[in-house]
């Protein structure tokens, strides 16, 4: 089966300039991709700043083009520009700042624009705000002004408007990086739904560890490389790494680790309060 993401040896340049606009230098900002991601899956990227998250992010939307190797979206190669219309209605993306994104003033009429601007009949258009914003929890705000929701509810509606378009994937950049906690986890719990009801791709870029568990498959980035990959608690398990590349794990596995230290005998990976929990009842129970 063909892979929905297939990139080879990605890498970007970035020049740098002067004032004048001559080049000074280059900045490596992928240096080496290779990531494979079947239709329906739910990735997560997880990286410190600037380890290159948005600039593969800005690639698989076909915003910016490989300077070396390949990257295959949806079978297009993302290199030629005629691909670009198509690639980007494969794989709708969400950006970090949910104020930039929304530009009606009435909820509806804001998740049918995209539609809209691609020339869908006007019937159909309803059809699909009215399914897209039941999908994400927000039917009920329909008729409300975006400026009187939350962070959480904005990028709920910002996610309406692209599920609208009827994509096959999702690209998430830091969703929730400008979110309290209640509307982060609003937020992932929507992501999460879409990919098991309606079966779309997921790739979740994040700095936050706590939000990897909702995914499948976890590949870290450090200095524009791929430095881990695996399941989430694959990854979660291999601490020390994660500390290296400033990625500050979940306080539940801290604590976790910390008993393993102190001698308690309990599993490395442990992601969920409950689960760690359940472990130290167990064992309570035994003595
Ligand atoms: P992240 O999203 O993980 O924070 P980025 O992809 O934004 O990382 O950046 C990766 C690297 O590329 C960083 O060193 C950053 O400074 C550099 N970079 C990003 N955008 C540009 C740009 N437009 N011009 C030059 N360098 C850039
Ligand atoms: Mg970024």
């Amino acid at each position: 089966m063909i892979p929905f993401i297939k990139a080879e040896s990605l890498v970007h340049e970035y020049s740098r300039r002067d004032e004048e606009g001559n080049i000074t230098g280059i900045n490596r900002a992928l240096d080496g991709i290779d990531i494979e991601v079947k239709a329906g899956d739910f990735i997560a990227v997880l990286g410190a700043n600037g380890s290159g998250k948005s600039t593969f992010a800005k690639h698989l939307n076909a915003l910016l083009v490989p300077t070396e190797g390949t990257l295959y979206v949806d079978g297009k190669d993302t290199s030629d520009h005629i691909n670009d219309l198509a690639v980007r209605q494969s794989a709708g993306m969400v950006f970090q700042n949910p104020d930039n994104q929304i530009i009606a003033n009435i909820v509806e009429e804001d998740v049918g624009f995209g539609p809209e601007n691609m020339g869908v009949p006007t019937e159909e258009i309803w059809k699909r705000v009215e399914e897209s914003l039941k999908n994400v929890g927000m039917y009920e705000y329909r008729k409300e002004s975006p400026n009187h929701l939350s962070g959480g509810q904005k990028q709920r509606v910002a996610i309406a408007g692209i599920m609208a378009m009827k994509p096959k994937c999702i690209i998430l950049d830091e969703p929730t990086a400008m979110l309290d906690p209640k509307g982060r986890e609003s937020v992932i719990k929507t992501v999460k739904e879409l990919n098991i009801h309606e079966n779309i791709t997921i790739i979740l870029i994040t700095h936050y560890m706590e939000e990897v568990t909702a995914a499948d498959y976890v590949y870290v980035m450090a200095d524009g490389q791929i430095k881990m990959q695996g399941t989430p608690r694959q990854v979660f398990a291999r601490s020390e790494e994660l500390i290296k590349y400033k990625l500050t794990i979940p306080e539940v596995t801290k604590i976790a680790l910390a008993l393993i230290k102190k001698g308690v005998k309990i599993p490395k990976d442990i992601l969920y309060v409950e689960e760690l929990t359940d472990i130290l009842l167990k064992l309570k129970a035994r003595q």
